[in-house]
């Protein structure tokens, strides 16, 4: 058999293969188009999608432009004007350098680049289908480039099929704007997309103001400024303070001289400076932006030039830890931030060039101070019998961080005027939830009767603290403690409530509608979140920058669900499981409230037929449990 000789790739092909790499979607080409603008010193960007930018994506702009004779070379791979030497390659300054996105987008799709340079006469046009050029001539702009890029790989099917629908790609194209608008609030951007203007930001703006157009009120009052110095490199930006953090974790935006990446390394720095101060499950807030010597960092990494690699992790990995002390280790934990200024002076003060990155020992708040257990080894409870699962309440009691207790403890006592009315009549009515086996009548509970739980050998010996219910597994002779926080079990009671209601579709209508004022942010959350809203049980309107509430869960009372839906559009939630857990945290009964025998009963017995009932849904144990083998040890018979 004769093998194939070698041979050239056709240049199309080539540049279909490029665009491979470069173009993967609609916000590709739009990022691409939009850099170049950017480096073409444009004031003004105008963006236009349709079809979510699959059918058609126009960038315009004000920038210096392409001479006519140059339009041709434009579309051409490797014809570039930002970079002229390999020493230019290692110093890069511009968004782009590598001369491939125009003729890698021209390749897989249909170009119309128009273009008038400063000074020159008249503006000029070509165009070019799948990479071939088909018409090029004088064209009337009056100043900038223009680029109009239609049916995105119309050519090419197979990878049509990975692209989402059409809002999931508008909304990344808009995500990506945002993203470059975010590092250049003196440029003035708009968006338009399906006929509909997304966004329109002036030039010239603060970045707190600039932020102000994509993140809520809430989320920016949370916000302080940060800018640190070392070795001519620079940490800057906004932060969130450690107390509005959120579950939200996109919002921690990372630039790179200007250029927004996803990196691990920042990402991680970040998280550090952090550390301790977080829930599980919280995310700060965070636009940074790390400006270096351009020789200290590496944007060859990918054609798609998200990712960076630094000449010195350690000492970038330092500096934002050391940019971001002030404002991570302030608020709601105050005093662990003074422990932690003062372990992290040393380290922080002078950041080490070459210090390894994934050294964060000093700077953690001690283990172990909380804990007021003989040993924690000998305390630490095994799994609850039959429920005992890997990770459960085990991983509590060996709980980590005083802070995080603490701010857990904030969290489930929330102060009094955020309580919710409870869901049945605390002394004696029957409770909503189902499966309840209580009599009537609040009595309070005797010593000496132990009430039988309708399952798995328990009883329930009473309340401790106002806030743990006490059961013993296997009578009085052998057996089981086992202690279950209230709230934590009611929690995932409501949620599992919730689950049910959805699938009825139950809502309770509003006699009276209210209405809500709606800020930009919270319209395109609502347009994201109306589905699980409507399936929660809110019924929703929407005219004109505002919302109509014309109905309500049924759990909640009218009142309290419109202040949820408020904080669920301000971000303050993710997601329709964050909403249901936030839903049903706040209805749940308290911390530290007492509770009536048949109503400790009927809780724990719905709670007893929740799946996933060993946590809450927040995560946390609901409960803990001691085996007799566990209480031997505790009393040193073993
Ligand atoms: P690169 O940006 O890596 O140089 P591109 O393929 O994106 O490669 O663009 C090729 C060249 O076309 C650029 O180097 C620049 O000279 C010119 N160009 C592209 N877009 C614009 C624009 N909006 N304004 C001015 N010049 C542009
Ligand atoms: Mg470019």
């Amino acid at each position: 058999m004769t093998r194939p000789a070698i041979t050239l790739l056709p240049e199309t092909l080539r540049n279909q293969i490029a665009a491979g790499e470069v173009v993967e979607r609609p916000s590709s080409v739009l990022k691409e188009l939009v850099e170049n603008s950017l480096d073409a010193g444009a004031a003004r960007v105008d963006v236009v999608l349709e079809g979510g930018g699959v059918t058609r994506l126009l960038v315009s702009d004000d920038g210096d432009g392409i001479p006519a004779d140059e339009l041709a070379l434009a579309v051409t791979r490797h014809a570039t004007s930002k970079l002229k030497t390999v020493a230019d390659l290692f110093a890069v300054t511009s968004f782009g350098f590598r001369g491939e996105a125009l003729p890698s987008i021209a390749s897989v799709s249909h170009v119309t680049l128009t273009s008038r340079a400063r000074e020159a006469a008249e503006a000029a046009f070509i165009e070019v289908e799948h990479g071939a050029v088909t018409a090029e001539g004088p064209a009337a702009l009056a100043a900038g480039t223009r680029v109009e890029m239609r049916r995105l790989f119309a050519s090419t099917p197979a990878r049509l099929k990975f692209l989402r629908t059409e809002a999931t790609e508008a909304k990344r194209c808009q995500e990506a704007l945002m993203r470059m608008a975010l590092a250049r609030p003196d440029v003035a951007f708009s968006l338009t997309s399906g006929g509909r203007e997304i966004f329109r930001l002036p030039g010239g703006q603060s970045l707190a103001a600039r932020l102000g157009q994509f993140w809520p009120p809430q989320v920016l009052e949370g916000l302080a400024e940060f800018s640190r110095e070392k070795d001519g490199m620079t940490a800057r930006g906004l932060a969130g303070r450690p107390s509005h953090a959120q579950n939200k974790a996109d919002r921690m935006l990372f630039y790179v001289n200007g250029r927004p990446v996803q990196d691990r390394l920042l990402m991680r720095a970040a998280r550090e400076a952090y550390k301790g101060r977080l829930l599980s499950g919280e995310h700060p807030q965070l636009l940074l932006f790390l400006e270096l010597p351009p020789q200290e960092v590496d944007v060859n990494v990918h054609p798609s030039k998200m990712e960076v690699r630094f000449r010195d992790e350690g000492a970038v990995f330092s500096l934002l830890r050391w940019a971001l002390e002030p404002v991570a280790g302030s608020g709601g934990l105050a005093e662990s931030a003074a422990s932690y200024a003062a372990s992290c002076a040393d380290a922080g003060a002078s950041p080490e060039r070459g210090q390894a990155f994934d050294a964060p020992e000093p700077c953690r708040p001690s283990a172990g101070g909380w804990t007021s257990a003989p040993s924690r080894a000998a305390v630490e409870p095994s799994g609850f019998g039959g429920f005992g699962g890997p990770g459960g309440p085990g991983a509590w009691a060996r709980g980590e961080k005083p802070a995080q207790l603490r701010a857990y403890e904030d969290f489930r006592s929330p102060p009094p005027e955020r309580e919710v009315p409870l869901p049945f009549t605390p002394g004696g009515a029957q409770p909503a939830w189902s499966g309840a086996a209580a009599s009537a009548g609040g009595s309070p509970l005797s010593a000496a009767a132990p009430r039988s739980l309708s399952r798995e050998g328990l009883e329930y010996l009473g309340q401790v603290a106002g806030t743990y219910l006490i059961l013993r597994q296997g009578g009085a002779a052998s057996g089981r403690l086992i202690i279950v926080d209230q709230h934590a079990a009611h929690e995932r009671v409501i949620l599992e409530g919730m689950r049910r209601a959805r699938s009825a579709g139950d809502t309770q209508p509003l006699a009276v509608p209210l209405s809500l004022s709606l800020h930009p942010a919270e319209a395109l959350r609502l347009d994201e979140l109306s589905e699980g809203l409507r399936e929660v049980g809110f019924v929703l309107e929407r005219e004109a920058g505002r919302l109509q509430v014309m109905g309500v869960p049924p759990s909640l009372p009218a009142g309290k669900a419109v202040e949820h839906l408020r904080e669920i559009l301000d971000e303050q939630s993710d997601g329709l499981t964050s909403l249901w857990t936030l839903l049903s945290c706040k209805s749940a009964i308290k911390a530290g409230q007492a509770l009536a025998v048949d109503e400790a009963l009927a809780l724990l017995e719905a709670w007893l037929d929740a799946p996933e009932r060993e946590h809450c849904p927040h995560g946390r144990p609901v409960v803990v449990s001691f085996a007799e083998g566990d209480l031997e040890r505790l009393f040193k018979r073993k």
